[in-house]
């Protein structure tokens, strides 16, 4: 796997780049990372299985659900061996790779390769503003489709559906029936169920997932798959580190 060409913080658009300010003075070979830790993969058809997971600092996008903004600003820097160590130190054969916005910083791509070498199942969850064409082809990329009422459905980079993978998952949040009829609408349009796991869950508190289940069932999108916020149910939900 090479190194990726382009730079990630150049996708970022002029008026979103004071978000990602704090990753300008980190340098090659090391990472921006919030935490490392070991809990239960919750939002992927991966959910339920034990995961090691690797929170990325920074990202460049504000979700109005967002349940991880102390990602935005906190963070230690790392030499990406140091990241490797302690996450393979789990002994889990399932990493996640999530943040913050993972793919703004060059290193997690190399990061990925190494933790697909060391034999691990690796998995990526990126908001999907940034390009995945550089990732390897091994990793599991779960990525989100923004819906309106998360404020940054304008940053969807739509290109990254001609770059995913059967084996790759799209997520959709959804905070309103208006989400939920965009979500409809787009799954249609790009026949996303017939080509990748199309997984959408509810906004904690916005949405009943009773109300969801309704929705899903009515639209006749058979293939679509419902999800719990799996961690908002087994710990109270601003728990950080699971
Ligand atoms: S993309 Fe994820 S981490 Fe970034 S603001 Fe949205 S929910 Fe939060």
């Amino acid at each position: 796997m090479s190194e990726p060409t382009r730079t990630p913080l150049l996708d970022v658009p002029a008026e979103a780049r004071h978000r990602v300010a704090l990753l300008r003075d980190v340098p090659t070979g090391e990472l921006l990372i919030h935490e490392i830790y070991l809990s239960v993969q919750g939002e992927s058809t991966f959910a339920g299985l034990p995961c090691a997971f690797v929170r990325t600092s920074v990202c460049s996008q504000r979700c109005t659900y967002c349940d991880t903004p102390h990602a935005f600003t906190q963070g230690t820097r790392m030499a990406r061996a140091d990241v490797l160590a302690k996450a393979l130190a789990f002994g889990c054969p399932l990493v996640e790779i999530t943040g913050g916005e993972p793919l703004l910083q060059p290193d997690v791509f190399t990061l990925m390769t190494e933790l697909c070498d060391a034999g691990r199942t690796v998995l990526l969850e990126t908001g999907g503003a940034h390009d995945v064409g550089a990732v390897d082809p091994r990793v599991h990329v779960i990525m989100d489709l923004k819906c309106p009422d998360s404020g940054e459905s304008h940053r969807n980079h739509w290109a990254n559906l001609a770059k995913l993978k059967p084996t790759d998952q799209i997520k959709f949040v959804i905070a309103s029936r208006a989400d939920w009829d965009w979500t409809a609408s787009a799954i249609r349009e790009h026949r996303l169920d017939e080509r990748f796991a199309c997984l959408v869950s509810c906004v904690f508190g916005r949405v009943q997932p009773v109300e969801l289940v309704g929705w899903l069932l009515d639209s006749g999108l058979h293939r679509v798959r419902m999800q719990l916020q799996m961690h908002k149910y087994i710990w109270e939900p601003t728990t950080r580190g699971v």
